[in-house]
């Protein structure tokens, strides 16, 4: 198939330009991402393949459908930015890449814990300028803190297993408890005695309505003072002005996030030459407490070989007319 591949990066074209030659498939790399704007590039193409940072609203699906495009394929697991009702109205099939490395986000995961615990990245920086004073670097031990884990996927049970070797009382909440973590040992509760008993809260749910804002006031309110907060999932499920709230407060002592509620407007950018418009995530970035990354919790060798494989393996089923696993759709 001729793929038009949006919002390119260094590491997409080399990652994809090593398994090519195994697939029948031709890509056109661009840097923009797809909008009303870019929509023109994909004429003549069969399919677009675009990343999270990229909405696809139903106008954008309607001039991909004039254009003749086949597929949109997502180089991700969520898909709760495209409207995937325009897609199946306008006959377009969205495949995504389900459970590519739950190890590589799980590991992010911790490495947000494990700094904004024992504070590597202020010592980094101390050490370097001959400040070798550990006044203000006190952390906890892992050993024996309850973590509680929302959502026991793919993610939430990679990192079930992580902290179980670090000695946490583990607890989860999901809606479809799953055995494998019963069997780990791992106590399923309800989401308030989860806010109410956690030490650590990490969140590994999908972004839906009914997630949306899952950590809100009332939430912040019944967690334990001092709660660290970790969100490595999608930014909505963090009501971000009411962990401001929390962190000004001191009930949140610690908040890590990856992912950020308008983080389209700034991710996967360098804005290092600009002055940054967005008051919300200025605001958090002045606390010493917290740690944002970019949204790179997914970002080793290995996810983006697996991220590569079955983005092609997904478009090839679709040429020969198989059935894709990994479509998404309003009924699948
Ligand atoms: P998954 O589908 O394997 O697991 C999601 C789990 O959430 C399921 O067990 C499901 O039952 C549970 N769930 C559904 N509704 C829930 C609710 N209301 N409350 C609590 N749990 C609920 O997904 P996964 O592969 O583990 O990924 C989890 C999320 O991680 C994805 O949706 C995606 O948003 C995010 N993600 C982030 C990155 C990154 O780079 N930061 C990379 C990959 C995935």
């Amino acid at each position: 198939m001729k793929i038009a591949f949006f919002s390119t990066k260094k590491y997409d074209r080399q990652s994809f330009n090593e398994q090519l030659e195994s697939y029948s498939h031709t890509i056109t790399y661009f840097e923009d991402i797809l909008s009303p704007e870019t929509v023109a590039l994909a004429k003549g193409f069969d399919a677009v393949c675009i990343f999270v940072n990229n909405p696809l609203d139903r106008e954008l699906i309607r001039m991909l459908s004039e254009i003749d495009i086949e597929v949109i394929a997502l180089r991700s697991a969520g898909f709760n930015h495209v409207d995937l009702e325009a897609a199946d109205d306008f006959g377009i099939n969205v495949y995504r890449v389900p459970a590519y490395s739950p190890e590589a986000v799980a590991e992010h995961t911790v490495a947000l814990i494990l700094t904004l615990n024992r504070k590597t990245h202020k010592a980094y920086n101390r050490v370097r300028e001959n400040n070798f004073s550990l006044e203000g670097l006190t952390g906890f031990n892992l050993h024996g803190k309850t973590a509680g884990i929302v959502g026991t996927g793919t993610i939430g049970t990679a990192l079930l297993k992580i902290l179980k070797g670090f000695g946490c009382h583990l607890i989860a909440y999901d809606p479809y408890p799953n055995d494998d973590v019963k069997n780990m040992g791992v106590d399923y509760v309800s989401l308030e005695d989860l806010f109410r008993n956690s030490d650590i809260i990490s969140l590994h749910c999908p972004l839906m309505p009914e997630t949306k804002y899952i950590i809100n006031r009332e939430a912040i309110g019944m967690m334990k003072t001092g709660v660290m907060l970790i969100n490595t999932s999608r930014g909505a499920l963090i009501e971000t002005s009411a962990a401001i709230e929390g962190l000004k407060s001191a009930k949140i002592a610690y908040l890590g996030i990856d992912v950020y509620e308008q983080e389209e407007h700034l991710f996967f950018k360098d804005l290092s030459e600009r002055v940054i418009q967005d008051d919300v995530i200025a605001r958090l970035m002045s606390f010493p407490n917290v740690l944002i990354t970019g949204h790179q919790a997914f970002l080793t060798s290995e996810a983006l070989h697996k991220i590569t494989q079955t983005t092609l393996e997904n478009l090839t089923l679709h040429e020969i007319g198989k059935n894709v696993p990994n479509k998404v759709s309003m009924n699948v």
